[in-house]
């Protein structure tokens, strides 16, 4: 057992570990990388039963990778665990565990006595302790080095980078201009003069942005704009 202080842990439980290398944890791997609907905080899912993989499921309502999801958590720094109402796609319902069960129970699959092993956070949520327990999982596996490899800080680190390169920014002017290159220059992006080339247009107009002539995101004219802006690119 490490000596790790857990958000929420059941009376009487805790969690297990396994290597990374363990082969239902390199299942669970699969599944986050396949199932995984949240771009941000992707995480996957196994239920082992006999030594046989009988579900598998992600978080972000099993949507799979590919969606652009621009959060107005991470858009506005809301700070851990502020903020829900802002966003669905990171609601309870749509956590690996909770989409697990529900896949085994569509499939019609009894789960008592399965142990599930999860691969991309450290730790389970009360709704999600719950509803494992009342599913009669019996155990709750996470990487023995989860509580690192999965914390906010190194998982955004990966996620939290632009995947396009390029940006215009239209009617944009003074200060505000150059505020906004400099930030565009620190995620390594670049300033391109016109809008058909550019992965993302920039509208000083309500400040849209905007991913192939759609809308995106409309961030606030405030004091933190260029903050928000810049928060709003790392996740393109
Ligand atoms: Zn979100
Ligand atoms: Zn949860």
């Amino acid at each position: 057992m490490q000596n790790i202080e857990y958000p929420y842990m059941p009376e009487g439980h805790h969690l297990q570990y396994a290597s990374v290398n363990n082969p239902f944890m390199q299942e669970a791997a699969r599944a986050r990388e396949e199932c995984a609907g949240d771009p941000l905080y992707p995480v996957g899912i196994v239920l082992v039963k006999d030594g046989e993989v009988i579900a598998r499921a992600g978080n972000g309502f099993n949507k799979g990778p590919g969606e652009i999801h621009v959060c107005p958590r991470v858009v506005l720094d809301c700070p851990s665990g502020t903020g829900y109402d802002l966003c669905a796609l990171h609601d309870a319902p749509g956590h690996s565990e909770r989409m697990v069960l529900a896949q085994a129970k569509e499939a019609g699959i009894d789960v008592t006595g399965a142990d599930a092993y999860m691969y991309g956070h450290w730790w389970a949520c009360e709704p999600c302790w719950t509803a494992l327990l009342e599913a009669g999982i019996r155990d709750l596996y996470v990487t023995d080095d989860a509580h690192e490899r999965f914390s906010r800080d190194n998982v955004y680190g990966e996620t939290l980078t632009p995947s396009i390169k390029t940006v215009s920014l239209e009617g944009f002017e003074g200060e505000l201009l150059s505020e906004i290159v400099r930030e565009v220059g620190v995620l390594g992006l670049q300033v391109v003069e016109q809008d058909a080339d550019a992965h993302c247009v920039l509208t000083a107009q309500g400040a849209q942005c905007l991913l192939a002539g759609e809308p995106v995101y409309t961030v606030e004219q405030t004091e933190e704009m260029v903050k928000h802006l810049s928060n709003v690119l790392k996740q393109l």
